[in-house]
């Protein structure tokens, strides 16, 4: 982040954090929560779904998502705006990780004024944090990728929410529970599904690294163009190795991403079919931001679903199996 952007959202973060009581305005024009409302921020799109799905049904709670759909988080900063709905919050759920990079000043601040903060991740063991061969030690911050992690991040939340609201302990802890099964339940069926790929093209190429905890629990080997940020840049050698190995086994399709931009995966599909190869762009995936509230991505569930269906039909697999339950025919 540039000095003078830093200065400026700490001069508005201090700021904000001044006037948090409640008795401020907000500057992106919605309502301010009740007096008595405890004020629940969530970083990304997932995080905003986990926070609404551990919290729903409880009284004097007010939920707010920082990142707009479709945003790459990895890139994303605070506006003034995101600012000073941060500084209104009693508890910000982040993913951590570094996924939310350009927050890394931000999120201890917020820690240090007496806000709680939550990290996604910190409720998985480390030992089942995945590191990319080429990251340098970084951990995988894609946790919510693999349904199995996620459930143990919606325990950790509700663990957290019960010691911040103890009379409604109960509630998280059953909601939580009730996602855990969820969880178990698209895990299964998406399982079933990559399983129908035929073996020699179970690789799932993407435009960045987002999809190791979703091969590693799924039975499909992934490779991102870009690294685990994309912030990173495409190196020409990675892009030639991959190219070889795709043009090699013959996969047919590879994907890009809605919150990444796709060059990459069009310079991938170009070189193959210079080669003579036919290779295809899959359809697209969410891989860091959730689809628009109300379509079929616009939540945890509907965006593996939805992942998984496209993965699926566009290697040759059958993926009759991944209708959302209650609207399958
Ligand atoms: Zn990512």
């Amino acid at each position: 982040m540039s000095s003078a952007i830093e200065r400026i959202l700490a001069t508005v973060l201090l700021g904000a954090i001044a006037c948090a009581s409640g008795a401020c305005g907000r500057a992106d024009g919605s309502a301010d929560a009740g007096p008595g409302d405890r004020v629940v921020v969530a970083t990304s799109t997932p995080c905003a779904d986990l926070a609404r799905t551990v919290c729903a049904g409880v009284p004097g709670l007010r939920i707010e998502g920082l990142m707009p759909a479709g945003v790459d988080p990895h890139l994303w900063r605070p506006t003034a705006g995101g600012a000073r709905i941060l500084a209104r919050a009693d508890v910000v759920v982040a993913n951590g990780l570094r996924l939310e990079g350009r927050m890394a000043d931000v999120l201890p601040k917020l820690a240090r004024s007496g806000c709680t903060v939550f990290e996604a991740s910190s409720a998985i063991p480390m030992d089942r944090w995945r590191t990319a061969e080429d990251a340098h030690g970084q951990a995988d911050p894609h946790v919510w990728m693999d349904p199995a992690l996620w459930a143990l991040a919606a325990e950790g939340l509700a663990s957290c929410m019960a010691r911040e609201d103890p009379g409604h302990a109960d509630r998280y802890a059953a909601n939580a529970a009730a996602f855990g099964l969820r969880c178990g339940r698209v895990a299964e069926r998406v399982r079933a599904a990559i399983a129908t790929i035929p073996p020699g093209r179970r690789l799932l190429v993407t435009a960045h690294d987002a999809f190791g905890y979703f091969g590693a629990a799924f039975g499909i080997e992934v490779r991102g163009v870009q690294g685990l940020s994309t912030e990173s840049e495409t190196g020409l050698a990675n892009l030639r190795a991959l190219l070889d190995e795709v043009v090699a086994r013959g996969v047919p399709a590879v994907f890009v991403e809605t919150s990444v931009p796709d060059r990459a995966v069009a310079a991938l599909v170009e070189g193959a079919r210079a080669r003579g190869a036919r290779l295809e762009t899959g359809g697209t995936l969410h891989s860091d931001a959730l689809g628009v509230p109300g379509t079929p991505a616009g939540d945890w569930e509907g965006m593996m679903l939805e992942n998984a269906r496209t993965i699926v039909g566009a290697l040759g697999g059958d993926a009759s199996g991944l209708d959302r339950e209650g609207t399958a025919p």
